[in-house]
C-alpha cells in the first residue's frame, strides 16, 4: 500500500483546505475532527507522508506521541473530561478511512456514549470554539 499525496490530510498540511488547528510544531499538526465522536475530538498527524502506523518511520513516532500527550491533557482539561480515549486505525479492515497516519484524541465523560465514526459534520462555529478551548488549555 502506498501513500497518496492527494489524501485530505496531505491537503490540510499543504494548506490547500482549511482546518481548525489546535497545535503545530516542526513535526506534527493537531486539528479538530470535522465529524467529532465526542466534543473536543482532535486528530494529531505527523508532517511526514506516512499512510498509517505500519509504514511509518519509527523515529517519527516520538514526536507524534509527544503531541498526542500534550493534546490529550489539554483536551481533558478543556472539556472537564473524566478520561481520554486514544484511537488509531490501520487500513480499511481496521476502520481507516483517511490514508495519512493520524491519532484520534477523544475526551470521554462517564456514561456518555461516543457518536458514530465518520458520522455527522459538526457546525464550524462550534469546532472553532472547541479548538480555541484546547488551544487555551495548551497555553495554560
Ligand atoms: P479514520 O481514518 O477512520 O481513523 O478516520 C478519519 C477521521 O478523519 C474521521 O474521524 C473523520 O471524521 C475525519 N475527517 C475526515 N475529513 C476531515 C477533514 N477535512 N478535517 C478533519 N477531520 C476529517
Amino acid at each position: 500500500m502506498s501513500y497518496d499525496a492527494n489524501n485530505i490530510f496531505a491537503k490540510i498540511l499543504r494548506a490547500e483546505i482549511p482546518c481548525h488547528k489546535v497545535y503545530e510544531d516542526e513535526h506534527t499538526l493537531a486539528f479538530m475532527d470535522v465529524m467529532p465522536q465526542a466534543d473536543g475530538h482532535t486528530l494529531v498527524i505527523p508532517k511526514m507522508p506516512f499512510r498509517n502506523l505500519l509504514d511509518a518511520d519509527p523515529k517519527a513516532l516520538g514526536s507524534l506521541m509527544t503531541t498526542v500527550h500534550k493534546v490529550a491533557n489539554a483536551a481533558k482539561r478543556a472539556f472537564g473530561a473524566d478520561g481520554v480515549l486514544i484511537q488509531q486505525f490501520n487500513e480499511p479492515a481496521a476502520g481507516q478511512t483517511v490514508f495519512h497516519l493520524h491519532v484520534h484524541v477523544l475526551p470521554r465523560h462517564e456514561g456518555v456514549p461516543l457518536r458514530p465514526h465518520s458520522g455527522k459534520m459538526a457546525d464550524h462555529a462550534v469546532l472553532a470554539e472547541h479548538a480555541a478551548r484546547i488551544t487555551a488549555a495548551l497555553a495554560s
